[in-house]
């Protein structure tokens, strides 16, 4: 059996098992939309459908291995040309991808493998197979609890440090989706997003990354001719109170170990932080806060440490998919062609309890495949793996992601 047509029919039948569950979006004749099948390699785009049931009946039909429509909307979708579609708005998006996330467990998972004579080797795709010299190479980006930990921990800070109490935006005007494959996918929908430039959301994408953050000018400085230090307040708005805030998580949080990392000239300096930590904690919880109780920490260190906080404090979201209003995202409800797992829609609520390799899987039954290797993953409740060379039943829902990751094969 081919592999391709094997998930195809299976996507098809999700399609056809879900069509009351799948989401279109709204205004689905004003967007434009894109799909990736399983017999052809290239992404078609300028599509448009006019109603939710003729999206629907499409899907049921073709089985796409992955669906995307645009975040924006125009007057006519499905012109060929960008320019001839009459841009009327686009939702505000942003991608918060393990991709773009320093993980400890990245070098240990991500490999890629020779599509010819299965070669593999671990970390980034050299530019020909070293034993068949082929460049038919397909790299292997692994995900793993840790990843799709660290991101859905970004995604919550995005949510509710920056999207609701900075940005001043509704409960529902924010949704949530998993992506099904690395990462998390934030869509704003709101008169006062729509109409937003390109250069307007890169501004919003230096605010989330916190670009440019001067303490100083968020009240941490040296006043006066005794030179008192004073600083921000957690209860201050915006970045101010989020530096106080994530300054107070850092020393909070500091111990030996993250000391060592520091350069010699400031180890003693956070030593001596280090040692009073609780006192210090104490003074910078206060209303207003005592920034100049520690005699020997003097302005530069405080400015240091601010660098330390906004780094813990910002949100690592793909920039290109926040500024680029023609750009296209996947659909909620759909599969993602990577994985087979559902793009998920989350209430913000179930997000912090959301188990992405549980709750995205959609296939029920079992499945022999041969693998050729992967690590341990987890699906469910069990875990599998590792595997080498061998034939393994599977969950119907392992397999499948084991097939879409092109490390196993239909025997
Ligand atoms: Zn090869
Ligand atoms: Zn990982």
């Amino acid at each position: 059996m081919d592999k391709n047509d094997f998930l195809m029919n299976l996507f098809g039948n999700y399609y056809n098992d879900n069509v009351s569950k799948i989401e279109p979006p709204s205004n689905t004749a004003k967007r434009e939309f894109g799909f990736m099948f399983f017999r052809h390699s290239a992404v078609i785009r300028h599509l448009g459908f006019e109603n939710d049931e003729q999206l629907k009946t499409f899907l049921i039909r073709e089985a796409p291995s992955d669906v995307f429509y645009s975040a924006a909307s125009y007057n006519q979708p499905d012109m060929p040309k960008m320019s001839l579609k009459g841009w009327e708005g686009c939702d505000l998006i942003f991608d918060i991808d393990a991709d773009h996330i320093e993980t400890s467990c990245k070098n240990e998972h991500d490999k890629w493998n020779c599509q010819v004579c299965w070669e593999i080797g671990k970390g980034i795709k050299p530019e020909k197979c070293p034993k068949c010299g082929n460049s038919k190479i397909e790299e292997i980006k692994w995900l793993c609890d840790i990843c799709l930990e660290t991101a859905k921990q970004e995604t919550i800070k995005l949510v509710e440090d920056f999207l609701i109490p900075d940005f001043g935006l509704n409960e529902t005007e924010v949704s949530v989706c998993f992506s099904g494959h690395r990462g998390y996918h934030i869509h704003v929908e709101s008169d006062i997003v729509r109409e937003l430039s390109s250069q307007a959301r890169r501004e919003i994408i230096d605010y989330i990354k916190g670009s440019g953050i001067n303490p100083e000018l968020h009240g941490l400085q040296e006043v006066g001719r005794k030179r008192i230090i004073v600083g921000p307040d957690t209860k201050g708005r915006g970045w101010e109170g989020r530096l106080a805030r994530y300054i107070i998580k850092f020393i909070s949080e500091l111990d030996e170990n993250q000391i060592q990392k520091e350069d010699k000239s400031v180890r003693k300096k956070f030593s001596t932080l280090l040692k009073e930590k609780q006192k210090v904690v104490n003074y910078l919880t206060r209303h207003p806060p005592l920034w100049d109780a520690m005699k020997n920490i003097d302005i530069n260190v405080w400015y240091l440490i601010s660098e330390r906080a906004i780094n813990m404090a910002k949100v690592e979201i793909d920039e290109p998919v926040t500024s680029d209003i023609r750009r296209l995202i996947r659909l909620p409800t759909s599969l993602n062609g990577k994985t087979g797992f559902e793009v998920k829609p989350l209430k913000l609520n179930e997000l912090a309890e959301f188990d992405p390799f549980s709750k995205s899987q959609v296939f029920k039954g079992e499945f022999t495949v041969y693998i050729i290797d992967v690590p341990r993953f987890r699906i469910g409740e069990e875990i599998f793996g590792p595997y080498t060379n061998e034939k393994v039943e599977l969950p119907l829902s392992a397999a499948v992601f084991l097939l879409c990751k092109g490390v196993a094969r239909i025997d």
